[in-house]
């Protein structure tokens, strides 16, 4: 989600420009002078578009040096932020201390939209033509307090963002699509037995020719799912046909066709370095995961705890991977593949709003700041969640993270929202 920084002195009303972007009264804290705010972002809309804006707020109090600190939270924003928005007082135009801040935003490659705030009426927009001087190109005249010239603001915001990403998230309605895979005989074919039953081919073969149905649907708990390449759990492909290369390549395609997989593993045998692959293919794909340990029926009752700490291990990697102990020889546990299914697909879907976002990474980062490094600790000014399926996020830092405290903080994130059966990403944007 691209993002919009708002910069300017105090009392230029930058929070009730803010409140006016995203449509709300109460949210955004009184721009008093000389008190200080902490950058918060802001979840926004309009036209259809949806974009962050951060309120990059004020500086310390008894600042010695204003026009330095109006520069050093103008240079934030422009390496934080998509578009930049610099808002001065429209009856008082641009002053000494906003000089060092347009001197940056002059230079930057970031585009700036110059707000001339305060334009309650006709003859104030018309000075607002003066700011042209400013070499900040075309000046909005806005009134944020009664809404004046919003709109036309809004709409050159929209213009000078970065184009929107595919969104992937309005996902065809229909039915998931599940991958089943593991090595050769872990019981693939055994399982997809259990729900057979119900199996239709989601693309009939054509008469007269060999072609196979790859896919099917197959009810599982009374949810009907698409199976991806059912044709290759049929022919046992990875048995019969071939070399492992063969089949690694289909185990990979079943994956990235999928939105969630299922990886078999057989419960009698230690988890060997193929399994690992597989399981590895999924969190690359960046799929949800179920690990289902099949053939439970022949683990001894006295060996299981022993086994469990073994899996722990063998798994640390993943711990967030749903994992179900099952047997499709008896039946066992069965019954509990469809709600762990939807179990990781829900996590893996979703979506925290930016401000909770923040609330939750500004108290994470107060009570466990990074670590000094060298006499510098790199400090996290905001996140927002890139995207969905799966979770991304953005960590905008004033420097590189150590990778010790980057999985810090996802671990810390998964301990809040969940994401329970799906791999988060995290990446970190330093500013240069
Ligand atoms: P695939 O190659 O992964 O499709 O594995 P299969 O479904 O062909 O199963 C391989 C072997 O394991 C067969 O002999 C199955 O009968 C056996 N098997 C599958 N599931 C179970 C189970 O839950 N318990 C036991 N004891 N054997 C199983």
């Amino acid at each position: 989600q691209p993002v919009v920084a708002v910069v300017g002195r105090p009392n230029v009303g930058k929070s009730t420009l803010v409140n006016r972007i995203i449509g709300r009264r109460q949210a955004v804290v009184e721009d008093v002078p000389g008190v200080t705010r902490d950058r918060v972002p802001y979840d926004a809309q309009w036209n259809g578009r949806a974009f962050t804006v951060v309120d990059t707020g004020g500086w310390e109090p008894d600042a010695k040096d204003r026009a330095a600190a109006i520069a050093a939270q103008a240079e934030t924003a422009v390496v934080t932020a998509d578009v930049v928005l610099f808002v001065v007082d429209a009856m008082v135009g641009s002053t000494d201390v906003d000089e060092a801040a347009v001197k940056m935003l002059r230079r930057s490659a970031k585009p700036v939209i110059l707000v001339a705030n305060k334009a309650d009426n006709t003859s104030i927009e018309m000075e607002a033509v003066s700011l042209w001087s400013l070499g900040l190109g075309e000046p909005f005249p806005v009134s944020a307090l009664h809404g004046r010239g919003s709109g036309d603001l809004l709409d050159a915001i929209l213009a000078a963002l970065p184009e929107a990403p595919a969104i992937v998230e309005n996902r065809p309605r229909g039915p998931r699509r599940v991958a089943l895979v593991g090595r050769p005989n872990v019981g693939k074919s055994s399982l997809l037995n259990r729900f057979s039953g119900e199996e239709r081919a989601v693309v009939d073969s054509v008469a007269g020719t060999t072609v196979d149905p790859v896919d099917s649907l197959v009810d599982i708990g009374g949810q009907t799912w698409q199976l991806v390449d059912t044709a290759g759990l049929r022919k046992r492909v990875g048995k019969a046909s071939g070399t492992e290369y063969y089949a690694s390549l289909r185990t990979a395609g079943a994956i990235e066709a999928a939105e969630v997989a299922v990886v078999l593993l057989d419960s009698s045998e230690p988890i060997s370095e193929q399994d690992q692959r597989i399981l590895t293919m999924v969190t690359e794909a960046g799929r949800a995961l179920v690990i289902a340990f099949n053939k439970w029926d022949l683990v001894d009752a006295d060996r299981r705890y022993y086994l469990d700490k073994e899996i722990d291990r063998e798994l640390r990697r993943i711990p967030w991977a749903i994992r179900l102990n099952l047997s499709a020889m008896t039946g066992r546990a069965v019954d509990k593949l469809a709600p762990a299914l939807n179990k990781a697909l829900a996590s893996w879907e979703t979506r925290v709003p930016t401000a909770q976002l923040n609330q939750w990474l500004t108290a994470l980062v107060q009570a466990t700041p990074h670590p000094v490094r060298g006499g510098r600790a790199p400090r996290i000014l905001f996140a927002t969640q890139a995207g969905v399926a799966p979770p991304r996020f953005v960590l905008f830092t004033t420097g590189p993270l150590d990778a010790g405290y980057q999985r810090f903080v996802e671990r810390k994130l998964r301990e809040e929202f969940g994401y329970e059966g799906s791999p988060i990403e995290i990446s970190v944007r330093p500013r240069k």
